[in-house]
């Protein structure tokens, strides 16, 4: 059933100028009380990010033309939003896009949905690669599963010497990181190739970056929702341990990392040590450990150790 009828139902005696109107700020009020009465944890925040993606209006204008009228079309594009928000699918998969680092990124199945604290990531790389391009005049880097493309296009849109080549063993999530790249402007110094980890892989880099999958398997079902139902099994999934991952990209690491590279890498919250342990032993010393801005880790990077 709607949960907000857009025109009065046939049962009731309605002619067209009695249409009931509904305004901005009133439908931007249904939503949230839908979403509250569904159990959500944010319902204000997702009606504002909801209605105002599906009408697409700034956050800003949310507030500024309140008293807009909303039209039958537009009240059935957000009616069907909210069912599909009420079913616990992300309001960002809803909208289809979801901005990381200022930029646009576009999802799909095939895409992990990217996070915040993967901006972290980015954020310990850039000085890395920036410093790497002045004593060099250039730097070379992979992203190992990069689904959306998330983390090598913001790469490469803030160094603009930089070139990249970024993997994923999925063919939808490649064509997704293409499209990604073509809409914020550096798919002309991004190479994507299909493939397991280092698997299609050739030669050398000054940085080999993954923000892999690292969930323990056992607490997939635990997971929340919106990510176990809607973010694919394949980007979550770390296996028995959740350190499968790393321990493919610890393996293969030594191979591909040019002199004075690091390997920059997104972690889950109890993983600091385990990680570390996996790389110290393939050879390579922990350099830097970062925290997102929840307070967990979230990043550790590499370099080897002679
Ligand atoms: N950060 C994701 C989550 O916990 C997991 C992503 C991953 O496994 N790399 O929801």
């Amino acid at each position: 059933m709607r949960w907000w009828p857009i025109i009065r139902p046939a049962s009731l005696p309605c002619s067209a100028s009695r249409r009931i109107e509904v305004t901005l700020s009133e439908l931007y009020r249904q939503t949230v009380e839908a979403f509250a009465a569904a159990g959500l944890d944010a319902p204000q925040e997702d009606a504002r990010h909801l209605v105002s993606g599906v009408l697409g209006l700034t956050l800003t204008e949310m507030v500024t033309e309140g008293a807009r009228v909303i039209d039958a079309i537009e009240m059935q594009a957000v009616a069907e939003a909210v069912e599909r928000r009420k079913n616990r699918e992300p309001v960002y998969r809803i909208l289809g896009a979801r901005e990381f680092y200022g930029l646009d990124f576009l999802l799909s199945l095939d895409t992990l949905e990217p996070r915040p604290d993967t901006e972290i990531l980015v954020e310990q790389c850039l000085p890395f690669l920036k410093r790497r391009i002045s004593e060099t005049g250039r730097a070379r880097f992979v992203d190992l599963g990069t689904g959306t493309g998330a983390i090598a296009i913001t790469l490469l849109s803030q160094c603009l010497e930089a070139v990249g080549v970024a993997t994923d063993i999925s063919e939808g999530a490649l064509e997704t990181a293409r499209g990604n790249a073509l809409i914020n402007g550096v798919a002309d110094r991004l190479s994507l190739q299909q493939g397991s980890w280092f698997e299609a892989i050739d030669g050398r880099f000054d940085m080999i970056v993954s923000n892999p999958p690292y969930i323990v398997s056992d607490e997939i079902a635990a997971l929340q929702p919106e990510v176990r139902d809607f973010d694919p099994l394949a980007a979550l999934d770390g296996g028995e341990s959740g350190l499968d991952a790393y321990r493919a990209i610890a393996a293969g690491a030594g191979d591909h990392l040019a002199e004075g590279g690091i390997v920059a890498l997104e972690i889950g919250a109890e993983q600091k040590v385990a990680v570390a342990r996996v790389f110290t032993e393939a050879g390579f010393k922990l350099s830097v450990a970062a925290k997102d801005l929840g307070g967990n880790d979230r990043v550790l990077i590499f370099i080897g150790s002679d």
